[in-house]
């Protein structure tokens, strides 16, 4: 099928939510993905902060295809090794004791605050509010949406479910005023992704954290966005000197294969029993293979002090470049390889201008220039994108 076919048939039978670029991608390779009329892309997106490890890393494809040819799926009524290494790896790196695999970010905060309104039902008599952040996203499930202090979100889906209060992000007397003797959990984002890389105080997450154990609160982080290494560490709380009482983790976990997870401490894990939670697909060795990949190679190859170092020449760029286009640029934020370019302007002609020189980055939030590449990229891609978007803000 040629180009227009294939996006004519996708308008003509996916349901209209998405606003697609008209580009048809057919395969990628490393930091860069080729569309089907063969133009190559420098993909500073990574499919939403999904593909880590880049397009087609060999250890990912070699993982997930010999367990492909031995067991895909099996269900939870089994074990499955690499199951067991997966929750292993991942109890290891969070400093958390239990975890429970899904299948994308939203179903992992879905079954956070099931946790969390369990624990608070067995202890805290019945306490069951949960209060978010304004500009957060916690995704698309009727409670997840609810969560998501966003009111285009929400608008259409009423009655939307109850017991979720909203207070303005990284200010610690707004939360204390809102803590009330029902609040069970306060769940966040250590860094605001979608709502415009919005950044945390240096101390705003550690004075939430006392706050919660005052008030016998769970603290509840969202890492869907900035886990896996994104920020320069494994979770984004490591910087901040805490540990919350549940992460919750998906995009680059699987490094493109759909999985989600979300982990506890023991004294919250406890609180579920046989059947009161669960999934048919959550873990399924794929996956699990997957993400034990995913895991292994950040590991092996440092992605970690990837992120940090190259996270940083890309932050050095973008000061240059908002030194040069003061007008258009106003603020650099971010950490590791999840950073943002604040814009006076509506981010999508600069995005589309990109695009067009064979760059992928995304606009959130409006006027936030987006890059969350994969961990993986050198400085030498960096140089290309900087050198691309020059060009582009020179022209505006
Ligand atoms: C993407 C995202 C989600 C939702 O993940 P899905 O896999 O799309 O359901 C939730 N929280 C954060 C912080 C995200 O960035």
């Amino acid at each position: 099928m040629n180009t227009q076919d294939i996006i004519q048939r996708v308008e003509d039978h996916y349901m209209p939510v998405f606003a697609r670029y008209n580009i048809v991608l057919s395969h990628g390779e490393g930091p860069y993905v080729y569309d089907n009329d063969g133009k190559q892309y420098l993909d500073f997106l990574a499919g939403i902060a999904v593909n880590v490890l880049g397009h087609a890393h060999p250890a990912l494809v070699a993982a997930i295809t010999k367990q492909a040819g031995k067991l895909i799926h099996c269900s939870n009524l089994y074990y499955t090794e690499v199951q067991a290494k997966l929750v292993r790896n991942l109890v290891a790196v969070s400093g958390l004791d239990k975890v429970f695999l899904a299948n994308s970010g939203a179903e992992a905060n879905e079954g956070a605050i099931k946790l969390a309104r369990k624990y608070a039902k067995k202890n805290n008599d019945g306490k069951f509010e949960i209060i978010t952040a304004q500009h957060c996203f916690h995704g698309r499930t009727l409670a997840t949406l609810t969560a998501t202090a966003q009111p285009k979100y929400q608008e259409g889906y009423e009655p939307l479910p109850g017991g979720f209060s909203y207070v303005p992000y990284n200010d610690i007397e707004a939360l204390k005023a809102a803590v009330t003797e029902n609040t069970c959990a306060i769940l966040l984002e250590p860094i605001q992704g979608e709502g415009g890389i919005n950044m945390p105080d240096d101390n705003y997450l550690q004075q939430v954290r006392e706050l919660c154990d005052q008030k016998g609160v769970l603290l509840i982080l969202d890492e869907i966005q900035t886990g896996m290494g994104r920020t320069g560490t494994m979770f984004a709380y490591q910087q901040y000197g805490i540990v919350p009482d549940i992460v919750t983790l998906a995009k680059g976990l699987g490094g493109g294969v759909p999985i989600g997870a979300f982990i506890a401490s023991d004294k919250v894990a406890s609180s579920f029993k046989s059947g009161d939670h669960g999934s048919t697909f959550g873990g399924n060795p794929l996956a699990s293979a997957a993400g034990n990949a995913v895991l292994a190679a950040i590991e092996e190859e440092g992605l970690l002090e990837n992120a940090k170092t190259v996270g940083n020449y890309l932050e050095k760029g973008l000061l240059v470049l908002q030194t040069k286009y003061p007008k258009l640029i106003t603020q650099v934020r971010g950490k590791g390889l999840m950073l943002g370019a604040q814009l006076t302007v509506p981010g999508r002609d600069i995005v589309n201008s990109c695009l067009e020189k064979g760059v992928i980055i995304n606009c959130t939030a409006g006027d936030v220039l987006r890059f969350v590449p994969p961990l993986n990229i050198k400085r030498v891609h960096v140089d290309e994108v900087l050198a691309v978007l020059d060009a582009v803000l020179a022209s505006l």
